[in-house]
């Protein structure tokens, strides 16, 4: 197969390492990628949603399976432009539909669809400029804290937990009057706010059948102690301890089943994995939020514990034959460890050399995100730079081993948490 993967993170460089392996890849190119994927493929000067230059590349270049990383170009409807172009048809996309993508790209979307297929999630209402007086008297008889929730994406940056009614009011307001977030913000979901623990739990799918990934956990704040402000991910572990074979059991029958169950029965097609957000809450799971592709750093701890060819597995969806594979998992558990640059998720400075990158080993990887290649240097090309995954047998001696190598790669201004994992050894 000659493959074309769009993206650019550290996501992207854990599925171009992973994708690389498989005999069944011919060539793999990246679009536009970053230092660490041109080590197993062609980078490309293509913009994820620049869908007719990605059209003249896939046509010109004979590629045979296009892999978005990033929810951007499946929002933007990527599989349905390659459905409609006769010159595109024959090439799957490995993503949902745009209707698919809307269980990401659209909050209120993912909510009724919750609603329609019995699918456990905290309780909502959804408002919009014309609900707003209705929105602001919900709002004011809501127990504290709510969750105000712009519908669109906006780069994470969406939600908003208050917990008083007129800090609430404010930020409603703001939404829905003052466009906080652009269009995203036109329609918003306020629900209740669930106390539990989170997780990440990820399924490969053909919108018939599903097959099971390894589950992780991400750990969102810049600070030591989940602390400060949202990022990106700052680190995640696999396997999630708390994550059992009972409370998955929980999670197949009420949550997994039931949602690809949902996609067939509205014939929507879909394609891809699905990143199911979890919360556990007595015990039980409920959906904080669906995405339409795999997490970052979520990505750089499930490939590497994913014993099976990821290829053979994306063939399988195209095929129709998911249901015959079986997931096989490496027994070791992973940690990965992000080092971000100074000043991050604030401004941050770029171009800084990066030195001391080891080789990737049997039990380490090193997985590069903002990231650039300049003649012999690699710099620094972003917030999130690169993410050290260790293997190891015991969560403790893999954190030690992240944690050793974060000290020895070295670029001015280097960060890191010490502390990913921290609840759990
Ligand atoms: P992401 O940054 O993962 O893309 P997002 O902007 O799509 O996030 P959500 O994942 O829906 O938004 O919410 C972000 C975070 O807010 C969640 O990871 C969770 O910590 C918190 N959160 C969201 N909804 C709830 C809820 N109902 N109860 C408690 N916490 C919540």
């Amino acid at each position: 197969m000659k493959i074309l993967l769009l993206g650019s993170g550290g996501r992207e460089h854990a599925l171009a390492w992973k994708m690389a392996q498989s005999t069944y890849c011919e060539q793999l190119f990246i679009a536009p990628g970053n230092a660490g994927t041109a080590q197993y493929g062609q980078n490309l000067d293509i913009a994820v949603s620049d869908f007719e230059k990605i059209k003249t590349f896939c046509v010109d270049n004979g590629i045979s399976l296009v892999v978005p990383g990033s929810e951007e170009p499946l929002v933007k409807g990527i599989y349905d432009y390659f459905q409609q172009d006769a010159a595109l048809q024959h090439i799957p996309v490995m993503g949902p539909s745009a209707l698919g993508a809307q269980l990401e790209g659209s909050k209120a979307f993912a909510k009724q669809f919750m609603q329609r297929h019995n699918i456990p999630t905290a309780a909502y209402r959804e408002f919009s400029e014309e609900t707003y007086e209705e929105g602001v008297a919900y709002l004011r008889s809501h127990s504290l804290p709510i969750v105000l929730k712009a519908d669109g994406l906006a780069a994470g940056k969406g939600v908003v937990i208050v917990s008083d009614h007129e800090e609430a009011v404010a930020e409603f307001t703001q939404m829905i009057k003052d466009a906080k977030f652009g269009d995203a913000s036109k329609k918003v979901v306020i629900e209740q706010f669930l106390t539990g623990i989170e997780l990440s739990v990820f399924v490969l799918t053909d919108g018939r059948s599903y097959r099971i990934l390894p589950t992780a956990k991400d750990y969102k704040r810049i600070g030591e102690g989940d602390t400060g402000l949202n990022t990106g991910g700052m680190g995640a572990v696999s396997p999630v301890p708390f994550a059992d074979k009972a409370f998955m059991q929980l999670v197949e029958d009420q949550v997994i089943r039931p949602t690809v169950a949902g996609l067939e029965k509205e014939q929507i097609a879909y394609n891809g994995f699905i990143f199911f957000g979890l919360i556990k809450v007595d015990g039980e799971p409920f959906v904080i939020e669906y995405n339409c592709r795999m997490g970052d750093p979520e990505t750089e701890v499930v490939m590497p514990r994913l014993q099976n060819d990821l290829l053979e597995l994306f063939k399988a969806v195209n095929e129709g034959t998911l249901s015959s594979q079986t997931i096989y998992e490496d027994a070791r558990v992973a940690t990965t460890v992000m080092l971000v640059a100074k000043g991050y998720p604030e401004a941050y400075e770029k171009g800084k050399v990066i030195s001391n990158i080891p080789a990737p080993t049997q039990d380490q990887l090193v997985f590069q995100a903002g990231t650039r290649a300049a003649g012999e240097d690699i710099l620094t090309n972003g917030g999130r730079v690169l993410t050290i995954t260790s293997l190891a047998a015991d969560l403790g001696i893999a954190l030690t081993h992240s944690r050793q190598t974060a000290e020895i790669i070295d670029f001015e201004g280097k960060y890191y948490r010490r502390d990913i994992g921290y609840e759990f050894v």
